[in-house]
């Protein structure tokens, strides 16, 4: 059997003809860029979140930074990441010119560990941007409380984890603005880059709509430097065919999260966590982690049996060449480099079914047995 890191057929399959249809409609609209198509996606997915406002924007990247540069945070400004993320969280920091410093997650949860969060506060720190890292909701109301009592900026990335709830509430509705990837890998994706920022601050939003468009408040009237980072028509339209599917393919993941739980038995493995009455996480990924050292091992042992895995991420960012200039040693952020040398996603996506996810089960089993 061959079991893909992730396969888009099953959700597609049967929208298929409502996408034909989007794309269809956008081609004979002739108008391609902020229409219709572009606000109907933001209204559907402002009420989604539980925000008054959402902007579409280019990617994921810009949405973190538009959010930064509308905070105003720039040159001489430290914003706080997760010490384990993708680098577009510290990237988005260092494009506006900003500093990244990184906090080291907690190892049950991969995500920022609140109660090392303060220990990095400078007076030039300037912002927490959180990471819902997996599809799993950080720990908000430590975290609140930490922004709220040093003047901090509090900002989320919720690129891994549309639908995601903490305390009954979505993520991207539990800070001052959040942002959002739809890459089309991501659990809410577009059939190509785009990107969103949700918020309940008018005066934000605006601000970021103006900075995404040339900084430009009406037309050939320029009030910032901005750049150019818009949601395009097409994809606005295949994500408005989508939104209404996401609960329903979060619901499956976490079925198959469940799956895994019972039928993964082996103690070299340590596994997500399961939801409960404040995490409801959407599981982005799977990520396993493999205690015994062997997990490229075990990564090259599914290969072979045609089973698709990922590493997030093999590399921290710490030790990125890109970062070589912060000069933070190897053994300085030792819980990152753990989930480096740790970590193992394997096939988690909607309408997986029985047979794949036993087939995973038992190839992981087999390879500790
Ligand atoms: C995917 C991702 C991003 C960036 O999104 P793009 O749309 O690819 O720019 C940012 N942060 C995290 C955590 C991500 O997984």
């Amino acid at each position: 059997m061959k079991v893909p890191f992730l396969d888009f057929a099953p959700m597609h399959d049967p929208i298929r003809g409502e996408l034909d249809t989007a794309a269809t409609r956008v081609v004979h609209s002739d108008y391609y860029i902020r229409g219709a198509e572009c606000e109907a996606f933001e209204k559907a997915y402002a009420e989604y979140i539980g925000t008054k406002y959402c902007v579409g924007v280019g990617n994921g990247l810009d949405a973190i930074q538009l959010i930064l540069r509308a905070m105003d945070i720039g040159a001489g400004d430290e914003v706080i990441v997760p010490s384990n993320t993708y680098i577009a969280t510290a990237l988005a920091a260092s494009y506006v010119g900003a500093m990244p410093v990184f906090v080291e997650p907690n190892l049950d949860t991969a995500e920022i560990d609140p109660t090392k969060i303060e220990e990095k506060i400078t007076p030039r720190t300037k912002a927490i941007c959180v990471v819902h890292l997996q599809g799993r909701p950080c720990d908000m109301d430590p975290i609140r409380e930490i922004a709220e009592k040093h003047h901090l900026h509090l900002l989320e990335d919720c690129a891994q984890a549309h639908g995601a709830t903490y305390k009954g509430k979505r993520i991207g509705s539990l800070s001052e603005a959040a942002a959002f990837s739809f890459y089309p890998g991501k659990n809410l994706g577009a059939l190509g880059d785009g990107g969103g920022v949700t918020t309940n601050d008018k005066a934000l939003a605006d601000k970021v709509r103006y900075i995404a468009n040339y900084g430009s408040d009406v037309k050939y009237h320029h009030i910032y430097k901005g750049f150019n980072s818009r949601l395009d028509e097409m994809q606005a339209a295949f994500l408005s065919v989508k939104l209404p599917h996401l609960d329903a393919w979060n619901a499956d993941r976490v079925k198959i999260a469940e799956k895994y739980r019972s039928l993964i038995t082996a103690d070299e493995v340590a596994q997500p966590l399961p939801p409960d009455a404040d995490f409801g996480p959407v599981y982005h990924v799977y990520g396993i982690r493999v205690l015994n050292g062997k997990r490229d091992e075990l990564a090259a042992y599914l290969a072979e049996r045609e089973i698709g895995t990922i590493m997030h991420y093999p590399t921290p960012m710490h030790l990125q060449e890109a970062y070589a200039d912060l000069r933070i040693p190897k053994g300085a952020l030792p819980l990152a480099e753990e989930f480096s040398a740790t970590e193992l996603s394997i096939p988690m996506f909607p309408g997986m079914i029985d047979e794949q996810i036993g087939y995973v089960a038992d190839a992981i089993n087999g390879f500790f047995s």
